[in-house]
């Protein structure tokens, strides 16, 4: 369980997060939505310890105020962005890095490796270099590398961006299977939203503006508030109109 009380992060004057309080359960998949400059990345940068906050942020009733690295690492991993790499690592060895925060001795070829492999369907790419991977197929290694830490929540900053279609129900399809993971997920992607369900997190100049599921009454009104922007809806699945 994450518990978040009274959250409030600055960067000089300017009130990044303010005041949020925030529950976030065993194996719950969040959906973090809100505009751009709304403070999902501050949140996530708070929740792994890479920016001072007041308020306290608590895990299974810890607060994670000063716990080492390593031992956050074993509770909470991390998909960042997706970036491009010159490095040459092999696909098995990028994955494997994931394991440094268990163990020094992470260079390995370790069974844990090669499950994961599988399980995000990447295992015939294990001897590729990752500077010549697709997008899919590079995000997909990052979620891997995360996934090797066997944490207890995992945190990802649009991981659908910049991929196309069908390597995002790729991506989508291997975050689904995510059972008892807590997962937060950033993400401007309505379809996250319906392929993944889950509860979704609304937020605008720092607050919190709804916690609920997408068939909560309240969430068409409050999204289309929160983006300034109207919301389409056939079936139970959400889209952007673009006109
Ligand atoms: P989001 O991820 O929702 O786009 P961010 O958390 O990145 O939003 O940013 C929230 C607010 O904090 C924005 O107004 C942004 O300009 C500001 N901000 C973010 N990082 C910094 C920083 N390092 N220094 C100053 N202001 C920042």
């Amino acid at each position: 369980m994450i518990d978040i009380h009274g959250l409030t992060v600055r960067y000089g004057k300017k009130i990044a997060l303010n005041n949020l309080d925030l529950r976030v359960g065993d194996g719950e998949h969040l959906i973090l939505m809100g505009p751009n400059g709304s403070g999902k990345t501050t949140l996530l940068r708070a929740l792994l310890g890479l920016v001072r906050y007041d308020g306290t942020i608590s895990l299974n009733g810890k607060s994670t105020n000063g716990i080492a690295r390593r031992e956050l690492a074993r509770e909470i991993a991390y998909v960042p962005q997706i970036f491009s790499t010159p490095y040459t690592f092999t696909v098995k060895e990028f994955v494997s890095m994931g394991l440094y925060s268990l163990s020094r001795e992470w260079w390995i070829e370790d069974e844990r490796i090669h499950k994961v492999l599988s399980d995000v369907g990447i295992d015939e790419l294990k001897e590729k270099t990752i500077n010549t991977l697709s997008g899919g197929e590079l995000q997909k290694a990052i979620i891997a590398r995360a996934l090797v830490q066997d944490s207890n929540y995992i945190l990802m900053d649009e991981p659908t961006a910049h991929l196309d279609i069908r390597s995002t129900q790729e991506v989508l399809e291997v975050v689904s299977n995510f059972k008892d993971k807590g997962t937060i997920i950033v993400s401007h992607d309505l379809n996250a939203l319906n392929k993944l369900g889950g509860s979704v997190l609304l937020i605008k100049n720092g607050e919190i503006v709804f916690k609920g599921m997408k068939d909560d009454p309240d969430f068409k009104g409050r999204i289309m508030d929160t983006f300034e922007t109207r919301i389409g809806e056939i079936g139970g699945f959400f889209y952007f109109p673009l006109s």
